[in-house]
């Protein structure tokens, strides 16, 4: 038997398909249309579909966690996020320590017109500042509007679902990380103010007193 072409038999899926759709179980017996019982389009933006909690919308930044380390900015594969910094003195962590060389953020942009959501970059992030939030709805007429800064970012936190408890067991788990607070930058931050030492913050972060 000769096989039918490639074109007919993909028109059949469509007719089968479409005859589903506008027939849903009544087969096409009876030849009253019902697509609204079928398979349909959500008609956006009239109707909105809820995302899982944990869809990649949109990456949030928790400022305040972030050291400019690049690491993010490096293993980007499509290079959209844009970060820029200053180092600053900052007072040692323990009495007798060495004065330390910390990071301050500048600038913070990841363009969303070139992101690929591939999660790389909140994977990789040592110190919990990238979350995924699940938001969706931040297209712009224009495509350099897509470029979002460090205050839109932080934004986005507050869409940021909450956690969910851990696994039984994985609390067991030690950090790689400290768990850095708010508290623990701010002072660093008053002293950035200070123009306590400023240079290029292209250097990886790193901390005199060990
Ligand atoms: S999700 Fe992927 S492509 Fe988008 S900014 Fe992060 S690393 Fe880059
Ligand atoms: S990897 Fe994390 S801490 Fe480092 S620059 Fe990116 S967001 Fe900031």
């Amino acid at each position: 038997m000769p096989q039918l072409p490639g074109l007919l038999k993909g028109l059949g899926v469509t007719a089968r398909t479409a005859a589903r759709t506008l027939f849903p179980k009544r087969g096409l017996r009876t030849l009253i249309p019902a697509p609204q019982q079928g398979s349909v389009t959500v008609q956006y933006p009239h109707e909105k579909e809820a995302p899982p909690d944990r869809a990649r919308g949109v990456i949030a930044l928790h400022e305040e966690n972030c050291t400019a380390c690049m690491l993010c900015s490096r293993s980007c594969p499509d290079w959209c996020i844009y970060i820029e910094g200053h180092k600053v003195k900052a007072p040692p962590r323990r009495a007798g320590g060495a004065v330390r060389s910390v990071n301050v953020v500048d600038r913070f942009d990841i363009d969303y017109a070139l992101c690929m959501y591939c999660g790389i970059c909140v994977e990789v992030c040592p110190f919990d500042a990238l979350f995924w939030s699940p938001e969706y709805e931040y297209s712009e007429p224009h495509i350099a509007d897509l470029l979002h800064d460090r205050i839109r970012l932080s934004e986005w936190m507050e869409t940021v679902p909450a956690f969910e408890d851990y696994e039984p067991g994985s609390e067991q788990k030690v950090r790689k990380v400290p768990d850095f607070g708010p508290d623990d930058f701010l002072p660093e931050r008053k002293l950035a103010d200070d123009d306590a030492v400023l240079a290029p913050a292209a250097d990886a972060a790193t901390s005199a007193d060990g």
